[in-house]
């Protein structure tokens, strides 16, 4: 999933002054950005290239599709869903969504070893390869009732929205693109792919981008998230597991050694007192805090989850820096407290999930043509900074957006999830379509 969305620290901040459309919404009153009334700006050549496009036959007859076979998107959403795909365990779903692929006319669809699913459109002149993705995987564990009801526009079942819409967008713009026969350059490769989510990460595109189709791919779409929205900067997170481990003993009796417990309160204490900065943003947390076996007992072990999240690679290398040093002094100063012990004292770090921060500028081609097609469908679509699939391609330098899929999203992660289609959701996939193939004929 896409999380955090718009924090009014950084999501607001990164807020483009390109915009010729006003929100609607309550973001309004809040953005900072310079208006340009639609009147007043001459659209740039990109954006009257994407008006041009908007305009084509195909393009229309394709946008006309997706409205009227509206139904048809919200039913591969649900069907989709109500296939389990537990991290590690999306084999069922990925089979059934490369079986959806090759009915739709889409070509040389394989599975591969990491478990993405992986088809081809060619287009008819040569161009470049973009990769167009959803992800398979949900966070709920096996065993999870997927089952989706319905209640008028609203769909309500664990993944709806995160991210069986993005899936169900890919296959709705792959299916237009193959029945309306829109020309385009280069090479679209449509793709469900694994292990986005938490205990995953990243496991699919890191697997895309590293082994299966290594240097081949020139830009990269995940949609992922619902509204309307373009995620250009990737939050990277660094998470350890951290063990103190000693000897343990009697609490009155074998007094007078150093407690891991102890050595974990002091490292909790100087990890509370970093400093972070807010620009970059950086954040730290400890989340989880285990050990210990009884009230009267030195216990033998504590551990702790840590995260470590910033948008800027440099800057987390920096406070994970600090954040060892912290952990090792804290060590150091338990073994100190009880220099007549003999008991040893030792620190274990356990990597948990590493995800890349990067950023896809404001100024490149994916996102002033991500905006270019948002403006000509008069929608209004911020730029926000998250972690998402996207964060592989960006730390490699390789233009990559996270695209929301329309429609409104609530309770991502959580059993009641719901994804409402209200009377416009149709208008994620028009504008992924869009998007997809502004990259692919306006350069
Ligand atoms: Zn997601």
């Amino acid at each position: 999933m896409r999380t955090p969305r718009l924090s009014a620290t950084t999501g607001l901040a990164l807020l483009t002054a390109a915009w010729t459309t006003l929100p609607t919404g309550p973001l309004q009153a809040q953005t900072t950005r310079t208006p340009r009334s639609a009147a007043q700006a001459k659209p740039t050549a990109l954006e009257s290239g994407v008006d041009k496009l908007a305009a084509s036959p195909a393009v229309v007859a394709a946008m006309q599709a997706i409205q009227k076979d509206n139904a048809w998107t919200l039913d591969q959403q649900a069907s989709i869903c109500e296939i389990p795909a537990p991290p590690f365990k999306e084999t069922q779903r990925a089979a059934a969504y490369a079986q959806r692929l090759r009915q739709l006319g889409v070509q040389n669809v394989r599975t591969d070893s990491e478990g993405n699913v992986i088809g081809e459109i060619r287009g008819t002149r040569p161009g470049p390869t973009l990769l167009l993705a959803g992800h398979l995987d949900t966070v709920f564990p096996e065993g999870t009732d997927v089952s989706v009801k319905r209640e008028g526009t609203k769909l309500i079942g664990p993944g709806i929205g995160d991210d069986c819409r993005g899936l169900a967008v890919v296959l709705v713009v792959a299916k237009q693109i193959i029945t309306q026969k829109i020309p385009f350059n280069g090479r679209l490769l449509v793709v469900g792919n694994v292990g986005e989510e938490g205990p995953g990460n990243l496991r699919g595109v890191r697997a895309l981008f590293n082994k299966t189709l290594k240097d081949s791919i020139d830009l990269f779409i995940s949609v992922d998230g619902t509204g309307i929205g373009i995620t250009n900067g990737g939050v990277g997170s660094n998470r350890y597991r951290v063990h103190y481990k000693g000897p343990g003993g009697h609490s009155y009796g074998a007094f007078g050694m150093p407690n891991p417990i102890h050595a974990m309160g002091r490292a909790i204490a100087k990890i509370a007192d970093l400093e972070a900065s807010t620009k970059p943003k950086v954040t730290f947390n400890v989340g989880i805090v285990t050990g210990g076996t009884s009230v009267n007992s030195i216990p033998f072990e504590a551990a702790m989850d840590i995260d470590l999240r910033s948008e800027s690679a440099a800057a987390l290398a920096e406070i994970d820096a600090r954040l060892q040093k912290t952990l090792r002094d804290a060590l150091a100063e338990e073994k100190a407290r009880w220099p007549n012990s003999k008991a040893a004292l030792s620190l274990v770090i356990d990597t948990i999930g590493i995800r890349p921060a990067g950023t896809t500028p404001d100024s490149t081609f994916i996102v002033r043509a991500a905006l270019a097609s948002a403006r000509s469908m008069n929608l209004y679509a911020p730029l926000t900074t998250s972690s998402t699939d996207a964060n592989v391609p960006m730390n490699l330098g390789i233009p990559a957006v996270t695209l929301d899929g329309g429609g409104v999203g609530r309770g991502a992660h959580s059993l009641d999830e719901s994804y409402d289609d209200r009377t416009d959701g149709y208008k994620g996939p028009q504008w992924v379509l869009l998007v997809t193939l502004a990259l692919l004929t306006q350069r």
